[in-house]
């Protein structure tokens, strides 16, 4: 989710004031073991989050989250180090948004290699931001496995979805992949919109639901912070394909951009989470599609 519009931030603002009590106590930083694994960790700042796992020989750690939080690298640092004396060896970058990879300074520090797809690697470069640590190593298309302490964490590459530099990381050991911004849980996919290819994504969760896994942890608390199943990645798949469908005809018909946005709308999903705010997300961007060809 990389750009921001002030209407939906109004709408964001709304949804935070009416979050259920528990949601509102929570702390701000939290690091959760992940149940039924022996080392594998859930590091949340704020509405992001990022997985870590510990090893005999080293951590592999991954997005640092620390999007506007000037101290957040040095909290993951602090977390892994509350958990483990074991020295972090891996930082692996999801995709190449800043909300999820800013503030990785602490970890280059504390001796980190920093992994990333080779598009994310390329475009980091060309925005060289003082706060995104630029990766030591790029990752093809092909993917790779780092390989840790008797630990295998599978990065794959499944094209152009959320962002052109998505790595789906997998732990087949454990059954659990760690996916961000493609797949939401229990609720609708919002501004991570913006910058979808719609299609291809379509593909890359066909290929995801393919792969053997039983958890999927995603980048942001969603659903009171449970983690995935295969169903909700289903339910993903069907609201983008719902969505296309029904803004195919409007948009072949020239009634992009205005007409058609107004009018769209998504009611089978109505009761999920963020409905309202997204429906301007999602509208937008089959409208681009159908109307557009972009
Ligand atoms: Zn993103």
């Amino acid at each position: 989710m990389s750009r921001m519009l002030f209407a939906a931030s109004v709408a964001l603002m709304t949804t935070t004031i009416f979050l259920p009590a528990q949601a509102q106590q929570r702390p701000p930083i939290e690091t959760t073991k992940v149940e039924g694994t022996d080392n594998v960790y859930i590091f949340r700042n704020g509405n992001h989050q990022s997985i870590f796992i510990v090893t005999k020989n080293g951590v592999i750690a991954t997005d640092p989250v620390a999007y506007g939080k000037p101290t957040g690298g040095q909290a993951y640092v602090d977390a892994i180090k509350k958990v483990t004396d074991k020295p972090i060896k891996y930082v692996v970058y999801s995709h190449h948004h800043n909300d999820h990879i800013a503030g990785g300074k602490a970890l280059k520090d504390a001796g980190a290699k920093f992994v990333a797809h080779k598009r994310a690697t390329e475009r980091l470069k060309l925005l060289n931001d003082p706060n995104i640590v630029i990766p030591d190593e790029s990752v093809s298309n092909r993917g790779r496995t780092i390989k840790l302490g008797g630990t295998s964490l599978e990065l794959k590459y499944v094209g152009l979805n959320h962002s052109d530099s998505t790595l789906v990381m997998r732990l087949p050991k454990e059954k659990i992949i760690f996916v961000v911004d493609l797949l939401p849980v229990g609720r609708m996919p919002g501004r991570g919109m913006i910058d979808l290819y719609p299609l291809e994504a379509e593909d890359s969760i066909k290929k995801i639901l393919a792969m053997d896994w039983e958890r999927l942890i995603p980048g942001h608390p969603d659903a009171g912070g449970r983690l995935g199943t295969k169903k909700d990645a289903e339910q993903q798949l069907a609201i983008l394909q719902d969505a296309s469908a029904a803004m195919k005809k409007p948009g072949q018909d020239g009634k992009c951009w205005d007409t058609a946005e107004k009018e769209f709308k998504l009611e089978k999903y109505a009761t999920l989470p963020g409905y309202q705010a997204s429906l301007e997300f999602i509208g937008r961007r089959y409208c681009g599609l159908w109307g557009r060809g972009t």
